[in-house]
């Protein structure tokens, strides 16, 4: 089964990328995406 998460800019919040994830590997992601907002990379984190 596959789940989609939300990924949120931890420095502005904004609510940047959806992805579908697998439900098998459950960890707690965290990924360095560009943010529009702060216009520049920073870690986004799934939000649920
Ligand atoms: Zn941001």
């Amino acid at each position: 089964m596959r789940k989609i998460v939300t990924l949120v800019c931890v420095e502005c919040l904004a609510r940047n990328y959806k992805i579908k994830k697998n439900v098998l590997s459950t960890k707690k992601m965290q990924l360095n995406k560009y943010c529009p907002t702060c216009q520049k990379t920073t870690v986004h984190k799934e939000t649920r």
